[in-house]
């Protein structure tokens, strides 16, 4: 099944000879979804949260939601791939609604107003179904919506524009916020953002990356801040690693910075500690990486 996928993929009318490296992938991607179709979702999947700091406010803004697989057979695996994997046998919907429901049971317990920020896949911007699923489940977890935020990549939006558009009316008109996800990455077609009832972009961390390297990088975050200025969004910049990029994105005038910088993703009850912690003192003079736990 995955050989011919493969083929399709790469062949015109030529066939295709698979390399060791291909035969490797196939190998492992089949075992990842084996071990998947099979797997104790309760038990091996878990959440990791990732504080995204508000300068402005000094404190956490909010957090986003990261999925962990620790799978028995295979040890620990890469979300990007497992969601793949899950989306490829069609488990995609079954395992957001787990993973939703482990993310949501944490976030009602943090102070007050803090947003959970939870990532959708393609899949599940292609129907209104998945969508209303998540958000009853908030509801009956008592997670008040203008609480959570969903996060979408631009290539997820382009797929299926129309059916996109539909589910992100279906967020909004429930109260919950939406964020484009890796901004700059995909088709970054400026076109679409204002026809999209977005209230977040998060800049993608290759920017940031080059920004001490390439000046031009420094030229395109600031145009991307000032576009977020002008349509009344937010602007998270992403993957904050060091104390120079942390300094230029502050000049920059970025003010919701999310990166290992302030925190790595960290465990249920290691975010509990540091947003209790992080509430009870202002930390906005306290260098910011001392909370890391
Ligand atoms: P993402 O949504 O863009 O999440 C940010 C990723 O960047 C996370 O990787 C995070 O650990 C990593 N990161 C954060 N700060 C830094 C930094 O300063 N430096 C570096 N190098 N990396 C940083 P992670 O947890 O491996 O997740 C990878 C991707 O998997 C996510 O990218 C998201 O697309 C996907 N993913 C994770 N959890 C879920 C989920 O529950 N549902 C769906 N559909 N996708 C998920
Ligand atoms: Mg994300
Ligand atoms: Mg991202
Ligand atoms: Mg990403």
């Amino acid at each position: 099944e995955y050989a011919l996928y493969y083929a399709k993929q790469h062949s015109k009318a030529e066939p295709v000879f698979f390399s060791h490296e291909h035969e490797r992938l196939i190998f492992a991607n089949s075992a990842m979804e084996q071990a998947l179709r099979h797997a104790d979702l309760e038990k091996e999947m878990t959440v990791e949260f990732q504080p995204v700091l508000d300068l402005s406010a000094g404190h956490s803004r909010g957090v986003e939601a990261l999925a962990r697989w620790y799978s028995p057979q295979l040890g620990r695996v890469r979300p990007d791939l497992f969601i793949k994997a899950a989306e490829n046998i069609g488990m995609i919907g079954h395992l957001t609604e787990v993973l939703f429901r482990k993310a949501v049971a944490e976030a009602v317990h943090w102070p007050a107003d803090l947003i959970l920020s939870f990532n959708l896949s393609a899949i599940s911007l292609t129907s209104a179904g998945p969508v209303q699923r998540l958000l009853s489940i908030a509801d009956r977890a008592g997670m008040p919506s203008h609480r959570l935020m969903f996060e979408i990549t631009e290539s997820a939006v382009m797929k299926d524009f129309d059916s996109a558009q539909e589910v992100l009316a279906v967020i909004r008109n429930a109260g919950c916020r939406i964020a484009i996800d890796d901004f700059g990455t995909g088709f970054s077609s400026l076109a679409y953002v204002h026809r999209l009832p977005i209230d977040t972009l998060k800049v993608d961390r290759s920017f940031i990356r080059d920004l001490t390297r390439n000046e031009k990088s420094a030229n395109v975050l600031r145009s991307i801040l000032g576009l977020c200025e002008n349509l009344e969004m937010d602007c998270i910049i992403e993957g904050v690693e060091t104390q120079e990029q942390f300094d230029l994105v502050t000049d920059l005038g970025g003010v919701y910075i999310q990166g290992y910088y302030y925190s790595k993703p960290l465990s249920a009850g290691d975010t509990h500690m540091v947003l209790q912690i992080e509430f009870e003192n202002d930390v906005r003079d306290v260098p910011p990486a001392r909370l890391a736990v």
